[in-house]
């Protein structure tokens, strides 16, 4: 396992940590809101009194200039340089529902889609069928049997399900049979290697068992790859870690960090909330937060819909504060700018309260304060040093 500085240092203690992911959070100067960016149109007493009370400054998700997808955005948050770590989507989607992989499996994303008489995919997504649906075509693909593999097929949601191949030398070379535009065929697999046939063979047998239903009459997989070995929080810093997050990519990458990924119930807030109480309970010194509405809004351009995912938060925000946290940190995976509907590279708020801190001038949770803030700007790799160090939980260097 790779140890830096950090893992030499890292000690364990009774100290909790709480890191907030507000996804998407960061955003740019919108002419609309008189130059605000929605943090700082959103009422958001809470954040700001922990602002005030607390140390500010700005991470850059990944290197300058730099757009992240979420996936590595959050394994920069958890302290893993996302260059050196770099995750495909199957293994995310398959830890993502909970998937036990194991290193070496070779995992796909597969979208059900709809193909015309002629073999021309004409809806990429099989009219987004109902989860139900989803979960019937798996049980049909589940008994599709490939010479020199062991098969898995899970449902994740609506058209979306994956496929896990298990056996020896398999590898991820393979490109999305997705052609990603609707009027064109699947990409087909070409290649000899065992994957590649292995791949073919199953994808021939999907064909065979889904042809002639409607509208979900054959599958496109996108983003193969291989379960590779991962050093876990626990191995790294020693934390015991829960990820309280509801949408299956979140909880795959926090899964790959080896938290335990815990069952939210309500699947909103307050279950978010609840799950945190008893991660506390069950002994978790480290708990990570996800809350998704504020990324989607802004990749829709919706700001006022990501001004209310923000306030939202704001709101539910004291009942995740638990008086067992010593130090809690409040920040986005990436800015996720209404204007341009997309991720970016911009720097992203990040707050922490509580600790031994240098206050700075902050009032309030905002992007221009948090660019003057005392703790400055920072790679998001380094959040999880100064969360440890805040917590009592990493030791002097040298005599
Ligand atoms: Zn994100």
């Amino acid at each position: 396992m790779y140890r830096g500085l950090v893992e030499e240092l890292a000690q364990k203690n009774d100290s909790r940590i709480l890191l907030a992911v507000i996804d998407g959070l960061g955003d740019i100067s919108i002419e609309e809101l008189g130059g605000k960016t929605p943090l700082e149109a959103a009422v958001t007493p809470e954040m700001d009194r922990l602002a005030a009370g607390g140390a500010l400054g700005v991470h850059i998700p990944v290197a300058r200039g730099i757009t992240p997808g979420s996936g590595p955005a959050h394994l920069g948050l958890f302290g893993y340089d996302p260059v050196l770590y770099q995750v495909g989507r199957g293994v995310l989607a398959a830890l993502g529902v909970g998937f036990e992989l194991k290193y070496g499996d070779l995992a796909a994303r597969i979208n059900f889609c709809t193909l015309d008489d002629k073999g021309i995919v004409t809806d990429r997504r099989a009219g987004r069928i109902t989860t139900e649906k989803c979960v019937e075509l798996v049980g049909m693909l589940a008994d599709i049997r490939v010479e020199g593999v062991e098969t898995f097929v899970v449902p994740v949601k609506q058209h979306r399900a994956c496929v896990v191949f298990r056996g020896d030398d398999q590898s991820d070379d393979i490109q999305d049979t997705d052609p990603g535009l609707v009027g064109h065929r699947p990409v087909p697999v070409e290649g000899s290697d065992k994957s590649r046939r292995v791949v073919r063979e199953f994808l021939r047998k999907a064909e065979e068992i889904l042809k002639g239903l409607h509208p979900a009459n054959f599958i496109l997989l996108r983003g193969f790859a291989l379960h590779k070995e991962f050093p876990s929080i626990e191995e790294r810093f020693g934390l015991t870690a829960a990820a309280v997050a509801l949408y299956p990519m979140y909880r795959g990458v926090a899964g790959l960090a080896g938290m335990n990924v815990v069952k939210c119930d309500p699947e909103n807030l307050s279950g978010q909330a609840k799950a945190v109480k008893k991660a506390l309970d069950d002994g978790h010194d480290f708990i990570f937060l996800h809350h998704k509405p504020a990324d989607s809004a802004g990749e829709d351009g919706n700001i006022q819909a990501k001004i209310r995912a923000i306030e939202e938060f704001d709101r539910a925000l004291p009942s995740f504060l638990d008086s067992r946290f010593a130090v809690v940190c409040i920040t986005g995976d990436h800015s996720t700018p209404c204007p341009m509907k997309l991720h970016s590279w911009h720097s992203v708020p990040v707050l922490i309260h509580g600790g031994p801190r240098r206050w700075g001038y902050s009032s309030a949770f905002s992007e221009k304060q948090a660019i003057c803030g005392a703790m400055g700007t920072f790679r998001a790799i380094d959040i999880m040093p100064l969360l440890l160090a805040s917590a009592g939980k990493l030791a002097k260097f040298g005599a």
